[in-house]
């Protein structure tokens, strides 16, 4: 006999774990099915050589403080019951967007972004100010919204095509899934959670912010099962009916909620479909170099960028490159450079995220694969010098570790169709399926980012677990 669930979550990623403290707190019984050996999905960690990484930390996105409690951060918390001392936050110092010869700089306190706007691009203040605005009023979380196109919408209040790229920029970086342009209501989001409110991040970076849902969610009495991939999807009369597991065991739930992605929760029900081929498999991936150094970035004179979001040619490009990387752009992440105060990490750190193929990267041989990771390795950290103040120049030889991952590393370790991180183009923001008892959560659903997908994992759980 298999078991039976009320709600069985597949992945342990970020949203699958807020659905289930979601659900369990309200007395379901549910399971979360991970077919990992670690949680946290996108968003995870690891040890390699005795040192531990983060795998999706950069920053956490929609910072605010505790006091502002309609802003979204504090009411996920709430919904999580998660306590915010608990997460050691701390926040960005400042961060920038550096195209050829302008530099445009925001942090914490969005007037930062506002005087800068209004310095670099005098003729445009009034309109980037009726853009805050309009954002601002923007009707909240519809999650019935049809996509509109954010490159029309924007021209009405930035005309400036340097400054709407350089607005682009960040936002496409951190969450967009179409190419060149993105969904209004996702640019909204994606201007609120990183120009109006900030970013931070937990000082002992991701694994501290797992640990914390972790618990929550096992002291509420959520069962997680890892190492168990859920293989099919059995469906029978327009629901799903039983859950096969990897290993041929079954078990059975009143709602099943994925988080495995739009086309690979349709292939899970139908095994004939392959999710790389899908017209709704995402387009863009992404690979990131780490490096790990002796000395901190402040002391070679980089002690003020907290994140860099960078392009060097004439006009910003966010597609799929036709080469394995993209060196024209991307981003440059200093973990350093947040407000550690008196206890600042121990080494330093570097990692730089750029747009990367997935045929290029997936299409190698073992040998051709490590081959094309160490020379694009050097690639990637010569292309980043423009952007460094010039007295950081000889710090490489003070280089202790690197690591380095590109879509075939996405893909291995979270299944994601063609390696891309922000997932399908096309969102479902209702969470709904061709089946009455099967919806989306996370990425596919349309919150990206660690908060958006958390907070992605709440609503879903609160509209299909709870109410449903
Ligand atoms: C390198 C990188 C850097 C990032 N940087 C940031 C950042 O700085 N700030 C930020 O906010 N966000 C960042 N992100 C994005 C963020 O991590 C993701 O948007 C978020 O974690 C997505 O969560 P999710 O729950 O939607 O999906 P996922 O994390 O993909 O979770 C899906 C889970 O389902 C599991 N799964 C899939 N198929 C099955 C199956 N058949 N059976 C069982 N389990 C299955 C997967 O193993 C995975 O654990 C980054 C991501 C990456 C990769």
């Amino acid at each position: 006999m298999s078991e039976h669930y009320d709600v069985a979550i597949i992945g342990a990623g970020m949203s699958g774990l807020a659905a289930g403290i979601r659900a369990a707190h309200f007395g379901k019984k549910a399971i979360i099915l991970e077919q990992h050996n670690a949680p946290g999905g996108l968003n995870s960690f690891y040890a390699k050589d005795g040192r531990k990484y983060d795998v999706g930390l950069h920053a956490m996105t929609n910072f605010v403080p505790a006091k502002e409690r309609r802003a979204i951060f504090n009411k996920l918390l709430r919904q999580l019951r998660i306590d915010r001392a608990e997460l050691d936050l701390i926040e960005q110092k400042s961060s920038r967007v550096a195209f050829p010869g302008v530099n445009l700089r925001f942090g914490n306190d969005e007037a930062l972004l506002e005087a800068e706007v209004e310095r670099l691009f005098p003729g445009q203040i009034d309109g980037f100010v009726r853009l805050s605005v309009a954002i601002r009023n923007y009707p909240d979380l519809d999650l019935n919204q049809p996509y509109h196109s954010t490159r029309k919408w924007i021209k009405q209040f930035v005309t400036d095509p340097l400054l709407e790229e350089m607005i682009f920029c960040p936002l496409m970086y951190y969450g967009s899934a179409v190419e060149d342009d993105m969904d209004v209501g996702q640019f909204v989001i994606m201007f609120r959670s990183i120009f109006h409110e900030g970013l931070a991040r937990p000082a002992e970076g991701i694994r501290l912010l797992i640990r914390v849902v972790l618990d929550r969610y096992r002291k509420l009495g959520g069962i997680r099962k890892m190492k168990t991939g859920v293989k099919q999807l059995i469906a029978e009369d327009g629901k799903i009916s039983r859950i096969v597991l990897q290993d041929g065991s079954e078990v059975t739930a009143d709602v099943v909620l994925s988080c495995a992605g739009l086309p690979e929760t349709y292939a899970l029900v139908d095994p004939s479909l392959v999710p790389d081929e899908s017209n709704q498999a995402g387009k863009l991936s992404f690979s990131e170099t780490i490096a790990v150094y002796n000395s901190l970035p402040e002391t070679w004179g980089w002690g003020d960028d907290t994140i860099v979001f960078f392009n060097n040619a004439e006009r910003f490009s966010y597609r799929n490159p036709a080469d394995p990387i993209d060196l024209r752009s991307g981003v440059i992440c200093l973990p350093n450079n947040f407000e550690f105060g008196d206890r600042p990490l121990k080494e330093g750190l570097v990692r730089v995220t750029c747009l990367a193929s997935h045929d290029n990267w997936c299409g190698y041989s073992d040998e051709e694969y490590e081959k094309a990771k160490t020379d694009w390795f050097e690639r990637i950290q010569k292309s980043i010098l423009p952007m460094m103040p010039p007295s950081t120049r000889e710090y490489a030889g003070d280089l202790v570790a690197t690591d380095m991952f590109t879509p075939r590393t996405v893909k291995k370790f979270t299944r994601r169709a063609r390696g891309a991180i922000y997932g399908s183009p096309e969102k479902v923001k209702d969470g709904r399926t061709s089946w009455d008892n099967l919806f989306l959560c996370g990425t596919d659903q349309g919150y990206l980012g660690i908060v958006g997908s958390m907070l992605s994992g709440v609503v879903m759980a609160n509209e299909h677990v709870l109410k449903g």
